[in-house]
């Protein structure tokens, strides 16, 4: 057997910063807005359209880190319900959970928000009995023009029983960009984006791998929902949705929920590797990529084909932590966290 010396030494050898830094790196996690042991409830939400990649590993792994510290209960929901722009592919949802799996995640509970249309259509309906929602079916210029100008469009005050006979009429008669459900909000909110914002579109012809719905909830719409309805109680956030929770609060308000906790948590991705699944399905299709899973792709089954063990990416997670900011790594850190991991790893589990 190796004495502890030469342990040290070879460590020292292989990731001098790990062993200087091992005390510090044992800490753990910050911790997250008032959360008690027993009570967190996180959720991970990725829109199935793909494989997952290292930025999905991210958000895997941090809310089990976080699920793990705090004896919380983690949800992995598929929030699949944006068959126009982002449509959902058939093997995506059990690519999420072999590689859930394979990093170590145990979901306690896996959902699925297009098996939960109807949730949301009750939801639409008492947001509009509440007046707090109408469904609008003015030109998409014209729309937009009154909104620039902060005022209201001619739907927006109709009656109630007539907007719940448009929402109807949404399953039933209206085509697809003929109507729009809309959430109440200032018509002077300082920012347009959020003014008079979406909840449900009607989306013709689509080929969404689950449900042959013609009605469908925007994200913010959907997930705001679930969120409540399942006890959410901290979101890591992606930069790139930092934005949602100002039009989901509206929401929140109307129904009288408590919104959660949220961590804005930056997006992970590697040097010089395609990020977009279109740029990676160009190179599939013209030869230039073996497949989802080429080892020089960031998907992580092109990572484990390139050797990549799970222990090191969530090696690398530990090390980088929650961020704010967008981190691009280089695949030497990728490959350096893999050989800390298998000697001296120093994540908290
Ligand atoms: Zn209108």
């Amino acid at each position: 057997a190796m004495s502890a010396e030469e342990i040290a030494k070879e460590l020292l050898a292989v990731w001098p910063e790990s062993f200087e830094k091992r005390d510090e790196e044992r800490r753990e996690l910050p911790d997250l807005p008032n959360a008690k042991r027993g009570k967190v409830v996180m959720r991970v939400a990725p829109n199935p359209n793909g494989p997952p990649h290292l930025g999905h590993a991210k958000q895997l792994l941090l809310n089990w880190f976080y699920v793990r510290k705090y004896d919380g209960k983690y949800i992995l929901r598929f929030d699949d319900t944006d068959p126009k722009n982002k449509v959902p592919m058939k093997e995506s949802y059990v690519w999420f959970q072999d590689e859930a799996k394979w990093l170590g995640v145990k979901p306690d509970v896996v959902m699925i928000a297009s098996d939960r249309l109807d949730v949301y259509y009750d939801y639409a309906k008492k947001l509009i009995e509440m007046g707090k929602a109408y469904v609008c079916t003015c030109d998409v210029e014209k729309f937009r023009d009154l909104k620039e100008k902060k005022k209201a469009c001619p739907c927006r005050d109709l009656p109630i029983n007539e907007q719940l006979s448009r929402w109807e009429k949404m399953f039933t008669t209206y085509k697809e960009g003929e109507a729009v459900y809309r959430v109440k909000t200032e018509l002077d909110n300082p920012n347009p984006a959020l003014r008079e914002w979406p909840g449900f579109r009607i989306i013709d012809n689509h080929k969404h791998p689950r449900s042959n719905a013609r009605v469908w909830p925007l994200l913010n719409f959907n997930s705001s929902i679930d969120d409540h309805l399942t006890g959410v109680t901290h979101i890591l956030r992606g930069r790139d949705l930092d934005f949602t929770e100002h039009q989901q609060r509206y929401l929140y308000d109307y129904f009288g929920w408590t919104y959660p906790n949220t961590v804005v948590n930056g997006m992970l991705s590697i040097e010089g590797v395609p990020a977009h699944k279109s740029e990676i399905l160009k190179g599939i299709k013209n030869g230039e990529y073996s497949g989802w899973d080429d080892p020089r792709l960031g998907t992580l089954m092109g990572l484990r084909k390139a050797g990549v063990t799970p222990e090191g990416i969530k090696q690398l997670i530990w090390d980088l932590g929650v961020r704010k900011n967008n981190v691009t790594i280089t695949r030497a850190n990728l490959e350096a966290a893999v050989k800390k991991a298998a000697k001296c790893p120093t994540f908290v589990e």
